[in-house]
């Protein structure tokens, strides 16, 4: 039997959870699910410098609120050294790896000089050769060393990428690479691939910035003898500018999107779509989500972020939301004007309007506030609409049976006018605006007195203008 898939998620704690890396969990949640795999958290923070306790929290707080479930984990790989020394032995022993005493700088005017040369930055391999003395005398004096990976020359690393088919890298152009810091930590390259082989993760899917580390890792993994897993790298996301999404041209955490009022369906369905192709345009569940993920519908060009896209599927998951969740959503914005007790009478009026939830503050203040601001182009309608047409209706509404559809018929009846010649006036007078939720609705949640009220304003406006 084939091994059951596992997959993962392995962020770095140095900031908040953005688009980015968040549709790299979404995509290894979705490629587990819809195969009957599980999904791993691992938290990659070997860097002490950059790695912070409060981005940790932040990428659970986020996971958890997205609803994105994890079988194995959280494992951070600050608590694996232990590991990682014994493989670093393993490759000491048989010769793989050196200690490098190059220093930052050193480094840096080497690669400075290689560009200006026009040759690839690579390490040039100066302490490759040192001897053993050489060696033992600069730890002695104490001098800072990393430890190098010994790529070995004249070969190539072959592997099928999931996503983008076989790719080839030639060895000779892979300078050595550091798997350990001078501080003793585990970089990146070495604990990433070494965790994959020993946790048992057999799909890794990633942005494609991370497509050259792969032939590295490879060889970390065939020099200690470890499992390979199958690497899968989608084209990274674009800006609206073509530039990698930043906050510079529009990225926003997830921490601000959900206190700006996204809500988690909004999000999964949107990034599900960004490189994925999914025909379907229907707001679709976590199940359904995972049911319509496929490897193959992954675009092998760029992914752009667009706002609009975002902001429909926001609009879907707000318009779909029970009343219960809109009513939470949108009560910070809306407690201080609509009463408890009509609280979900205001969310069936104003719920198929609504984006964000502070789209709903308006509303609130239009249907259960008393004064109304009037805009130039509402002032024009009600003149437009004389006096006598709003005095009718305050004369119709002085019927107790009256409700909205017999008023449109009444007035319809009485002053001869039909369609938005009776519909554009009434909702200009009653709430100062010329598009908005359903009048009637609205109508029926301010009452009878608010609408005569403003009804007689309108009627002074009209003669007055
Ligand atoms: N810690 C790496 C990152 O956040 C993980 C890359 C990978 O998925 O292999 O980019």
């Amino acid at each position: 039997m084939n091994n059951p898939v596992k997959t993962r998620f392995a962020p770095s704690p140095t900031g908040l959870m953005h688009f980015g890396n968040l549709r790299t969990a979404l995509f290894n949640y979705l490629y587990a699910k819809c195969v009957g795999g599980s999904f791993l958290l691992r938290i990659e923070d070997t860097d002490i410098n950059r790695s912070e306790k409060q981005y940790c929290d932040a990428i659970l707080t986020d996971l958890h609120w997205l609803g994105i479930a994890w079988q194995e984990g959280p494992y951070y790989q600050s608590e694996r050294q232990a590991i990682y020394d014994e493989y670093y032995q393993n490759l000491e022993r048989n010769g793989r790896v050196y200690p490098c005493f190059c220093t930052e700088e050193q480094l840096a005017i080497t690669r400075k000089v290689q560009l200006a040369t026009g040759q690839p930055p690579r390490y040039p391999g100066t302490c490759r050769g040192l001897s053993n003395e050489s060696i033992e005398f600069k730890k002695a004096q104490g001098l800072p060393f990393t430890l190098r990976f010994e790529v070995p020359k004249n070969e190539v690393v072959e592997f099928e990428d999931i996503i983008k088919g076989v790719q080839r890298f030639e060895t000779d152009h892979i300078g050595d690479f550091i798997i350990r810091r001078n501080d003793g930590s585990a970089s990146f390259m070495f604990c990433n691939a070494i965790d994959d082989a020993l946790m048992g993760v057999t799909h890794a899917l990633r942005g494609d910035d991370h497509l050259t580390n792969t032939p590295r890792q490879i060889l970390i993994l065939k020099a200690l003898n470890l499992p390979i897993v199958c690497y899968g790298h989608f084209p990274t996301i674009l800006g609206p500018d073509s530039r990698p999404l930043s906050k510079r041209n529009g990225s926003r955490s997830i921490q601000e999107l959900r206190e700006a009022g996204y809500l988690p369906l909004g999000i999964l369905n949107y990034l599900s779509r960004l490189g994925h192709h999914d025909p379907d345009m229907h707001l679709l569940d976590c199940e359904a989500l995972c049911q319509h993920f496929n490897l193959e519908h992954i675009s092998h060009a760029p992914a752009h972020y667009d706002v609009a896209q975002l902001n429909y599927w926001q609009k879907e998951a707000m318009h779909q939301s029970t009343k219960e969740e809109c009513w939470q959503l949108i009560m910070p914005y809306v407690a201080e004007w609509v009463p408890k007790s009509s609280a979900l009478s205001f969310v069936e009026v104003v719920q198929p309007n609504l984006i964000m939830p502070t789209d709903a503050t308006p509303w609130a203040k239009i249907i259960f506030g008393e004064t109304l601001s009037y805009k130039e182009e509402v002032l024009e309608i009600m003149h437009a609409a004389k006096t006598e047409f709003f005095q009718t209706a305050i004369r119709l509404l002085e019927d107790p049976e009256m409700n909205f559809q017999l008023l449109v018929s009444r007035l319809q009846q009485e002053t001869g006018r039909k369609g938005r010649d009776i519909f554009f006036p009434l909702r200009a007078a009653l709430t100062a605006e010329l598009h908005g939720p359903e009048l009637a609705k609205m109508l029926d949640l301010m009452g009878i007195e608010k609408a005569r009220t403003r009804l007689a304003k309108a009627a002074q406006y009209a003669e007055s203008l």
